[in-house]
């Protein structure tokens, strides 16, 4: 036995049981299954779209973005062509850094610095800047630095705002550098910008923010983590060395993320849109749970229809097992014959059944006719005479019992030996079969003594039956010995008496009557 056929055999299971555990199993397993596997796909695919929609709005942002910032140092670069013509004429440049501040919102100030670092004119005017000082604030040595166009990193301007400084480089007609233009981005403050990247999608509780490449915060939906750099992000080295791209990371705050992010060139930001996993993955669980409702509906279905079919696979072969071990009751024939046997293993054991509950009627029969039969002669003996004797009294039909005793046997014996002797009542007994009708009962009663119940028979019927037995062993010549005689003795029932013993007890006694009035006659 496998260890599996011994974990069964314990819980004591009949077919059906087995049938209803297997169907349970296989059904429940590819529930499970088909659960997780649904699970899993749901999973996969909200985790797909979601970073495919984080990528695209990251992109899109970028792009945007990127053409702000492409639009303003135009924007730059042409007021300081014009500024370079009049440097001097201080109305144009005031007219100028009003235009930049105030025709848009873009910038939250535009200032011009001359070569020197001094401000020669700036809005808006509440800043009151010192004209006299010259500056060293980063955005501003960066720009006279350089000479050129220049778009800083986030820094901390002298009014300590958060600011992104953008400048392009004012030369006059020879070529000479005069200073330079320069608008500020207020990070922590509304602008334009500001307002394009903080737009509230709020898809699934999705949010987005914005890296500069020292992965410094510049923009994000709680302004208090503007400025702040950002450390303990499990995606920062893939998102800076890629720049696009979609990946699952853990967040600063443990939490892990589906985000998708995009370069934004003219500023070497990198524009995050992300989206908590575990509140995408609710949804999955809850569609696993509608098709868990839904299937559970299809399998409680199934399982019923399981069910009933293996009460219609189990119950014949159940019945034929019961009947195989009661094969001895009368009428288990008809029992066996009464299961429908609508499948093959049920047709053959209903078959093999049959033929066993015959061959073990047979068998009994066999038995029967061993235990009541004598073997010498092939009579009935006293127990078989006996059971025939009560079917006929409980039928109530009358009959003879005629008791017939071979007359000197014993000189037989003597004479001839004891194997000649067996013959001769052998030789008799068919004579004795021959005489009488096939459904008068012959008995051997004991050595050499016979009895033969003749039903439906009167004394008279009787007493010619016996005669012309006795007549014809009378003349009947035994090879090698010849004739031998019988006496006999009769008796009737109901007539002589009603009870059996007393109606056997007068043939005796007239068959030992015959015996006495001289042997090979009939006393009755
Ligand atoms: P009677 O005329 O008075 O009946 O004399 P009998 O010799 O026939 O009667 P008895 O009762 O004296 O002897 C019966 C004999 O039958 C004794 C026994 O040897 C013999 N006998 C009984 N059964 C068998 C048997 O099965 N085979 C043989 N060969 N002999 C048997
Ligand atoms: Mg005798
Ligand atoms: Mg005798």
């Amino acid at each position: 036995m496998t260890i599996l056929q011994r974990l069964l055999s314990k819980l004591n299971l009949d077919l059906r049981k087995l049938i209803l555990f297997l169907a349970m199993f296989s059904v429940f397993s590819l529930f499970v299954i088909s659960l997780a596997v649904s699970y899993y796909i749901q999973r996969q695919q909200l985790i797909e779209n979601s970073l495919s929609v984080n990528f695209d709005y990251a992109s899109k942002i970028a792009q945007g973005t990127d053409l702000q910032f492409k639009s303003l140092v135009k924007q730059l670069a042409y007021s300081a062509d014009i500024l370079g013509h009049s440097f001097d004429d201080s109305s144009t440049l005031q007219n100028e850094v009003n235009r930049l501040r105030y025709q848009s919102d873009f910038f939250d100030s535009v200032v011009i610095i001359n070569k020197h670092g001094r401000f020669v004119s700036y809005a808006p005017e509440h800043l009151a800047f010192n004209k006299q000082q010259v500056n060293k604030t980063y955005g501003i040595q960066l720009s006279l630095e350089k000479k050129a166009p220049v778009i800083t990193p986030p820094y901390y301007s002298i009014r300590h705002n958060l600011i992104v400084f953008i400048s392009q480089p004012i030369f006059d007609q020879n070529h000479q550098y005069l200073g330079f233009i320069g608008g500020a981005l207020y990070l922590k403050k509304n602008n334009l910008i500001r307002e394009l990247l903080s737009i509230k999608y709020n898809y699934q509780n999705s949010y987005m923010y914005v890296l500069d490449q020292y992965n410094r915060i510049i923009f994000h939906p709680d302004p208090k983590r503007i400025g702040e750099t950002v450390t303990h992000n499990s995606g920062l080295a893939h998102i800076q060395a890629t720049k696009y791209g979609k990946m699952e990371l853990v967040n600063s705050q443990g939490h892990e993320n589906l985000a998708g992010f995009a370069y934004v060139p003219s500023t070497k930001w990198i524009i995050v849109s992300q989206q908590p996993t575990a509140v995408l993955l609710k949804q999955a669980t809850s569609i696993v749970y509608k098709i868990l409702f839904g299937m559970s509906i299809f399998y409680l279905v199934i399982f019923f229809i399981v069910w009933r079919i293996a009460y219609l696979i189990s119950n014949p072969l159940e019945q034929l097992a019961k009947m195989a071990s009661v094969l001895n009751t009368p009428d288990i024939d008809q029992k066996i014959k009464s299961i429908e046997p609508w499948y093959f293993e049920v047709l053959k054991f209903r078959l093999s059944l049959l033929l066993s509950a015959q061959n073990f009627k047979k068998r009994i029969n066999e038995l029967n006719y061993h235990v009541n039969t004598d073997p010498l002669t092939g009579f009935y003996n006293r127990r078989g005479m006996d059971v025939f004797t009560q079917e006929l009294i409980n039928a109530k039909t009358q009959f003879c019992v005629i008791a017939i005793d071979i007359d000197h046997f014993k000189q037989v014996n003597d004479t001839y030996g004891h194997d000649k002797g067996d013959l001769v009542l052998q030789k008799v007994a068919e004579l004795i079969q021959a005489n009488f009708r096939d459904n008068d009962v012959c008995c051997r009663f004991g050595g050499e003594e016979f009895i033969v119940l003749t039903p439906s028979t009167d004394l008279n019927i009787g007493y010619k039956l016996a005669e012309r037995l006795r007549l014809k062993l009378e003349s009947t010549l035994i090879e090698g010995i010849g004739p031998i005689t019988i006496s006999i003795g009769l008796a009737h029932w109901p007539d002589t008496s009603i009870h059996i013993k007393a109606v056997m007890k007068l043939a005796d006694e007239n068959m030992y009557q015959a015996k006495a009035n001289g042997r090979n006659r009939i006393c009755m």
